[in-house]
């Protein structure tokens, strides 16, 4: 077979390393997008540049966001006493779109899993202990996923947190075990925020 032009490859390569993605489906990106019009090719590679100019993460919460402190660690109309604890920025946005929680977040950048190398000291937790001892904060709600490294984690963390005079919950269990914050629908979210129980 002929060789593929090299800007072909090259922009094959970039979408083959995308998560789900594989080097058929790559190619046919990388084929879609070169009979585009030039501004929707440029158009499409801007908004990729900006993800490195403009994208950092809140110094606050930890999320992914464009300004720091991010637009809800800033917002004025959140409740400060609430902080719930997420894995990820993306769960942060699953949470939003309950309209349940009115607090504010801290994300640890992942869940405890040795297998993976996320050890404890991997993670936000330093940076999630300095700021529970605010005595403004009255809850820390664990939203971690259902499965073993979120238990695992939540566990951690309530063994950290229990010297502290806080309540501590975790989203009830509407959640299926092993079910990911990410993909869970906005409604069995916000049944399992609404019913968290106490660790
Ligand atoms: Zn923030």
């Amino acid at each position: 077979m002929a060789q593929l032009p090299e800007p072909i490859q090259n922009a094959a390569a970039a979408f083959d390393a995308l998560p789900g993605v594989g080097p058929r489906a790559a190619l046919r990106y990388a084929y879609w997008l070169v009979t585009q019009p030039k501004e929707v090719i440029e158009r499409f590679s801007r908004s990729i540049q900006t993800l490195a100019d403009q994208v950092r993460h809140c110094d606050v919460c930890g999320q992914w966001a464009d300004r720091s402190p991010c637009s809800i660690c800033s917002d004025p109309k959140r409740e400060a006493s609430q902080i719930c604890v997420v894995a990820t920025s993306q769960d942060i946005k699953s949470v939003e779109e309950t309209g349940v929680f009115k607090g504010i977040y801290h994300v640890l950048g992942g869940t405890i899993d040795p297998i993976e190398g996320r050890t404890p000291d991997t993670l936000r937790i330093k940076e999630l202990m300095a700021r529970v001892q605010m005595p403004v904060i009255k809850e820390v709600i664990l939203a971690l996923d259902a499965d073993v490294q979120g238990d695992v984690t939540a566990l951690y963390l309530k063994k950290q947190l229990s010297a502290l005079p806080l309540k501590v919950t975790r989203l009830a269990r509407g959640l299926p075990t092993g079910a990911a914050l990410e993909y869970a629908d906005a409604h069995t979210l916000a049944d399992a925020l609404q019913n968290r129980k106490e660790t």
